[in-house]
């Protein structure tokens, strides 16, 4: 693991901060957001060290589909799936990104309002 990443997310990684796990695998991990904005807040989290989506290289393209089908399994498996649910990847200042690992929000259990602001 490349992980002596600073990021709150290298440490939940390494173990060294603790989170609610919904799903781990081989290449990503899941857990619940600590501040939730909607009734079903979940993060997931390829355990590649990505600060955002503009690193992302060719060679990423099915980590990031293989974080979409994970955040698909989730909803299904927490019941939210038919309802439906938001799914974001914030990049940078004006995407609102306060933590540079790659991750991606699954958010249910609300009506989602369009457009975000
Ligand atoms: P973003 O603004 O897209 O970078 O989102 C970062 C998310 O990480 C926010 O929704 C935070 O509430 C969440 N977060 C920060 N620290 C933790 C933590 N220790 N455990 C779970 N979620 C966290």
């Amino acid at each position: 693991m490349t992980e002596k990443e600073e990021t709150i997310f290298g440490k939940i990684l390494c173990g060294d901060v603790p989170c609610e796990k919904v799903w781990q695998d081989d290449r990503c991990i899941a857990f619940r957001d600590i501040a939730p904005v909607a009734p079903r807040h979940i993060l997931v989290i390829p355990r590649k060290y990505i600060p955002t989506v503009n690193d992302l290289t060719e060679a990423d393209e099915s980590l990031v589909g293989h974080l979409i089908w994970v955040a698909a399994q989730i909803a299904r498996r927490e019941g939210f799936a038919d309802d439906g649910y938001r799914l974001v990847m914030n990049c940078n200042k004006h995407g609102g990104q306060a933590v540079y690992h790659l991750h991606l929000h699954i958010l249910g259990g609300r009506q989602m309002e369009w457009p975000p602001g």
